[in-house]
């Protein structure tokens, strides 16, 4: 689309209907179970609702894979400033009680969303989600939350990707551009790439560039794409998953913090490469899954844990088709999917050789677990090998 001059396509859906269900009783039942079962989930039904994403901070700080200043170190220290606790009770504080969580959409159940006030109490910008907390805050040592929030309206307005931003941001830190820590700094940064000044076009083109404009060896990237808000030597499963999918290191393409860290659908040791391989597998292929249905991904972690809650999910989409699907149907759907993409992945030119970490994960150890990325090479190349 960039390629052609293509900035958005706009569907007017203007005089259509709503499609409705082929059957339409067993599909409400099935959705009564559904919503019983993201409900009840300790993740879908108490962690995202009352916290939005940010709860994630201060779990991945203490499991010790919060990337901190350039993934540096995996713990960082004022993170407390910047958690999802902090973040609610701020947006309450100021937006009056309910704005720390509510729908993006009207029939979302889960309501992980929410508005960040400044301190006049003015709109600022959409809650930022915890990969933009992290990505602004932790990764370039800023604990302050409005310039956090700040960053987040700046890349929004600008167009920019929070997490390629941040991660751009703590690379340029690494540089000697600005000193970590410094948030009017890094706001200043991002305005020069909203300017289209020369810094600000070597920046907005990421954290890849970045990284070899200025020299540094040490930037978190998987073909080409910025990593997210968990380091891979303190939970080797995402790592996994950063090197191997089609997207370059993108964390929802296989979210192996559940069984790592979360204690969800299973449980690995997160600083072992045992168990990783087949983990981020079956996450990718049940990932394209979910993603091909239009659902939230973040129904996953109920789907996950409860078998009941599974069968629902089948038995919606089934009385809204008109087909009856297996658990089995989902799986085959997901291997088709990975499959097309690895398939026009190596058309472009992508090699084996790309489903890697950068080398300085595999040297460098992570305190405060002094932990390397163990996954060998030969076992990344399995994980589409089912
Ligand atoms: S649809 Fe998903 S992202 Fe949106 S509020 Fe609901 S759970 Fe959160």
């Amino acid at each position: 689309m960039g390629s052609k001059g293509v900035k958005a396509i706009v569907v007017d859906d203007a005089g259509c209907a709503v499609r409705s269900p082929k059957n339409a009783d067993p599909f409400k039942e099935a959705n009564k179970a559904f919503v019983a079962g993201l409900r009840k989930h300790g993740v879908t039904g108490q962690g995202l609702p009352t916290y939005g994403t940010n709860v994630l901070t201060n779990v991945i700080n203490e499991a010790g894979a919060y990337p901190t200043k350039n993934f540096m170190w995996g713990r960082f220290d004022t993170c407390a400033k910047i958690s999802g606790e902090t973040q609610a009770e701020t947006e309450n504080t100021r937006g009056g009680e309910g704005s720390a969580t509510h729908g993006c959409h009207r029939g979302c159940v889960i309501r992980c969303s929410g508005t960040y006030y400044d301190k006049d109490g003015h709109y600022l910008t959409k809650q930022p989600e915890y990969e933009t907390v992290w990505a602004h805050g932790g990764n370039c040592g800023i604990d302050d939350l409005d310039a956090i929030a700040m960053l987040d309206r700046l890349d929004d307005d600008y167009g920019l990707d929070t997490i390629e931003m941040g991660a751009t941001i703590g690379v340029a830190m690494e540089a000697g551009i600005a000193k970590f820590g410094d948030a009017q700094a890094a706001i200043n940064l991002v305005k020069e790439v909203g300017k289209g000044t020369p810094l600000g076009r070597i920046l907005g083109n990421g954290a890849a560039v970045t990284g070899r404009v200025f020299g540094i060896e040490r930037v978190p990237v998987v073909k080409g794409q910025a990593m997210p808000a968990y380091d891979p030597r303190g939970i080797q499963g995402i790592g996994v998953t950063y090197a191997t999918t089609t997207q370059g290191a993108d964390h929802t393409a296989g979210y192996a913090v559940t069984a790592n860290v979360l204690g969800v659908g299973g449980s690995v040791n997160p600083l072992k490469p045992e168990g990783q391989i087949e983990l981020s597998r079956n996450l990718q292929i049940a990932t394209a899954a979910i993603d091909s249905t239009g659902m939230c991904l973040f129904i996953a972690f109920a789907i996950l844990d409860q078998p009941d809650t599974f069968q629902a999910l089948l038995d919606l989409l089934g009385s809204f088709t008109g087909q009856k699907l297996t658990g089995d149907d989902v799986v085959g759907l997901g291997k088709s999917i990975l499959k097309m993409e690895r398939e026009f992945n190596q058309k472009a030119g992508f090699t084996k050789e790309m489903d890697r970490l950068p080398g300085y994960f595999k040297k460098e150890k992570l305190p405060p677990h002094d932990v390397i990325f163990m996954v060998k090479d030969e076992d990344l190349d399995q994980v589409f090998n089912w």
